[in-house]
């Protein structure tokens, strides 16, 4: 490793989540593997998921799918965002299947040539991001494209209140779902509506296949069976004594109030490592932590009780300290605390409980390890 900071994918805990949720839910697995596997790099999760029965992967874009392909993925694959109509002939290239999300789309679709295109229908039940508003449209559009020599294989809603603490948009945007599917009586192949947590907690005859994202990585606030996959280290590169009075780091906000032993990390804001983190605490070899000064672009400072050793590790979360409580201290989610880790911090994989693997995105691309 390059720079003594990095996250940490177990892929032994993301296969075996994915058994259990499959367990759990008994339908076809659809992997969500959108923003490069929620940072975690979707060249490796990918090997994971399969190798534990996922049945397709899904993306949010055009070039995820591209990226994917070229990585030798040549399974099952689908874009969940929308993809311009000019671009159906590169979808129909790499053979993934896209969403099929207004009418004027599948009009321009038709007109381009869609015959192979595989598409799955986008619903729109209350999310109000993209997909069919009502049934009637929806239907026409479907019979335009079947008749155009597309391949409409499967229809899907998204559900925007699963983390609620009542289900009842829930209940609501599934009813509407399931009356559309039943109103255009097509022999769809994936019926599909669940996300992580819905798949979880809603069950239904109706779908055929879970949607899964966060929950791979043992993230979910239904179930306590899943593991926690992924884990953010850096090390300390120096540690020091600072006098009563002095301050730490840009716009001197922070002053030792006594005698302190102030610790460096090589992690900063440009690995996604947030300002807004400064006053948290990280673990240290038994030792809470505190960020004491601003947060640097490549750098922070922490407060120790006790001085370590240079080298010594350093968790930004983990097993000490849980994503989940992490995002709820900045005011976010899970998922933007992994997608904001930016390329430039070095990925490893634990496979069979040892280091497999570490990938460090931008170095590979300049070839010049
Ligand atoms: C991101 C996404 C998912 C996965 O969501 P999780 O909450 O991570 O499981 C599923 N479906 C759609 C349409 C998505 O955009």
């Amino acid at each position: 490793m390059y720079r003594n900071t990095w996250m940490q994918v177990n892929l032994d805990a993301i296969e075996d989540n994915v058994r259990r949720i499959r367990e759990i839910c008994g339908k076809k697995f659809i992997a969500v593997l959108k923003a490069d596997a929620y940072g975690c790099g979707d060249a490796m999760v990918k090997e994971a998921v399969l190798e534990a029965g996922a049945d397709m992967i899904a993306v949010s874009s055009l070039d995820e799918a591209m990226i994917l392909r070229n990585e030798g993925y040549d399974g099952e694959l689908l874009i969940l965002g929308p993809v311009n109509a000019c671009d159906t002939g590169k979808l129909i290239r790499i053979h993934a299947a896209c969403a099929g999300y207004s009418a004027e789309w599948a009009d321009e679709v038709v007109r381009q040539g869609c015959e192979g295109l595989k598409v799955h229908i986008a619903y729109d039940t209350g999310m109000n991001r993209i997909g069919f508003r009502s049934v009637a449209p929806m239907k026409e559009a479907l019979h335009k494209l079947v008749k155009a020599g597309a391949c409409v294989e499967g229809i899907f809603t998204h559900f925007c209140c699963s983390d609620a603490k009542d289900h009842v948009f829930t209940d609501r945007q599934f009813a509407m779902f399931e009356a559309a599917v039943k109103e255009l009586d097509y022999p769809f192949k994936w019926i599909h509506c669940d996300n992580s947590d819905a798949t979880i907690f809603f069950k239904d005859d109706l779908s055929n296949a879970c949607r899964v994202g966060i929950t791979l990585y043992g993230i979910s606030p239904y179930t306590g069976e899943l593991q926690k996959a992924i884990s953010l280290f850096s090390e300390v590169s120096m540690v020091k004594c600072v006098k009563a009075g002095e301050t730490i780091g840009y716009g001197a906000t922070y002053t030792a109030e006594q005698d302190e032993i102030i610790a460096t990390l090589p992690i900063g804001y440009a690995d996604g490592f947030v300002r807004a983190n400064q006053g948290r605490k990280v673990y240290i070899d038994g030792q809470m932590a505190e960020v004491v000064g601003r947060i640097c672009m490549d750098q922070c400072m922490v407060r120790l009780e006790k001085p370590v050793p240079v080298g010594t590790k350093a968790e930004i979360f983990g097993s000490h300290i849980a994503l989940e409580d992490m995002a709820a201290e900045l005011n976010t989610i899970s998922y933007e605390v992994i997608c904001l880790l930016t390329p430039r911090v070095t990925r490893t994989y634990i496979k069979n409980g040892k280091v497999m693997a570490e990938r460090n995105a931008r170095l590979m691309l300049s070839r010049i390890e």
